[in-house]
């Protein structure tokens, strides 16, 4: 999706002048990169409406900045579709707050209600309880008994024999009486949706009385998690959807038609198996991503939860200006090694997917130790300008290092590229309209 957009949005983004007709080619363009990401058709319809009402009225033409006013505009549009606002979790005024984690089977509602007990733990400094409710699928309890080991968190079970909503009564009752303020009902789930579930789903829910039903869909379902949403949605009255595997080769369409179909938000991301891949929804970020200008927010929150406050507030100001010299690269690796594997944090940045030789810039994880004894063999001067690194001082770098030339002449090229990559960034934020910004 963020391809095809992006070469649509490439064409637009300069022009001085735009016609009536630019705007309908570039909503065409538009229209048919969401199609082709599974975005359901109505959506997709009412969502190119409103954006050619808008772009071809009074606000874009008369401005300065035609190109960059129909991108805004697009990207509003695309954010309101996905909710607009970033919406919260409840928390009872009479704890503990219950949360029935719904879906289909293989949904990863099992490895979300981990994900989710661990952040709430974590961000929220709340006391979870997980509550094993699916008594069907074999080892499904086992499973989460050894998140909940993994995690260090209570999980409350009462075997396969007892029925679900005991289970999830008893549970409650017990949380009330350890002071867990948050109970993670780990419900059922079937291949496809059918009644059993849903009358036991209702029965859970009529007793529970829960603060948060959380639909779990897989996003690699595309256009079958919008129905799976449409028909819980019907039966159960979702509060919110949570969408795994959007690190896996998803297309996007459910994030973008899920919200306009279901009128449910969007209220987490699953980006990986491990248990702190779980990440608040963002409409305006991932809109932002959607239209190629990356995700520095997210970035940030990352280098944030593992770099102290000051040092991140230090790595957006460098990232922002580009002004980063391979002393910062040095410094800054060990903890953008706590972030993440490199490659998935550099295709974070702004135009990332648009930059020739990305795959270079991919490091080795096990190479950083090459590349941090390459820094350190360099003189200051070098480390500041690498520009005056001549084939004599790569050969005495290597030497230093304990590495090869080619090793270092590598590294030069790919700090290279970083800083295109961070300039290019720059450009893209202060390419907006002139003067001030306006909402
Ligand atoms: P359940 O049947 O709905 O309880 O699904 P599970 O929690 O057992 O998850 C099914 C599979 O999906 C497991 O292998 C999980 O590790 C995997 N999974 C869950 N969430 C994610 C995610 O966000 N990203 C990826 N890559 N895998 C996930
Ligand atoms: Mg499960």
């Amino acid at each position: 999706l963020a391809d095809r957009l992006q070469n649509t949005i490439q064409k637009i983004r300069g022009k001085g002048k735009v016609t009536e007709d630019d705007v309908k080619a570039m909503m065409r363009d538009v229209r048919l990169a969401l199609l082709e990401a599974d975005v359901n058709f109505k959506v997709v319809k009412d969502f190119v409406k409103r954006v050619n009402e808008r772009a071809i009225g009074q606000e874009v033409m008369k401005s300065l900045t035609p190109g960059q006013q129909v991108i805004k505009v697009v990207k509003e549009e695309l954010t309101e579709l996905m909710g607009g606002e970033q919406s919260k979790i409840a928390v009872s005024s009479r704890p503990p707050t219950v949360i029935m984690m719904v879906g289909l089977q293989g949904a990863g509602k099992t490895t979300t209600s981990g994900k989710l007990a661990n952040l709430l733990r974590k961000k929220y400094n709340r006391k979870p309880m997980l509550v094993a409710a699916d008594i069907y699928r074999p080892a499904a309890i086992k499973q989460l008994e050894t998140l909940g080991k993994q995690l260090g968190m209570p999980v409350f079970s009462l075997g396969d024999q007892v029925s679900p909503v005991e289970i999830a009564k008893q549970a409650i009752a017990k949380a009330k009486e350890e002071h867990h303020d948050y109970v993670l009902i780990d419900t059922a789930g079937r291949l496809h949706v059918d009644e059993n579930l849903m009358t036991e789903l209702s029965d859970i829910k009529d007793l529970t009385k829960p603060d948060e039903i959380f639909l779990v869909v897989d996003a690699m379902t595309g256009q079958d998690a919008v129905n799976v949403a449409q028909s819980f949605n019907e039966q159960l009255g979702l509060t919110g959807v949570v969408l795994t595997k959007l690190d896996g080769d998803t297309r996007g369409g459910a994030a973008l038609s899920i919200r306009s179909v279901t009128n449910t938000p969007i209220k987490f991301v699953g980006m990986g198996e491990k248990l702190d891949a779980l990440e608040a929804f963002h409409p305006e970020r991932m809109a932002s991503r959607i239209l190629g200008m990356g995700d520095v927010l997210t970035l940030i929150e990352k280098a944030q939860a593992n770099v102290d406050e000051e040092k991140a507030k230090e790595l957006e100001k460098k990232i922002r200006s580009a002004s980063f010299t391979l002393d910062d690269f040095l410094e800054q690796l060990g903890q953008v090694r706590n972030m993440g594997p490199l490659d998935e944090i550099l295709k974070m940045l702004p135009g990332a997917n648009k930059i020739k030789g990305m795959d270079n810039i991919s490091i080795d994880e096990k190479q950083i130790g090459h590349v941090e004894a390459i820094i350190r063999s360099m003189t200051k001067t070098e480390k500041e300008q690498p520009e005056i690194i001549n084939a004599s001082r790569r050969k005495r770098i290597a030497k230093g290092s304990g590495t090869s030339i080619q090793e270092v002449n590598r590294l030069l090229k790919q700090f290279e590229d970083m800083k295109k990559m961070m300039k290019q960034m720059t450009n893209m934020g202060s390419r907006g309209p002139k003067g001030k910004k306006k909402g």
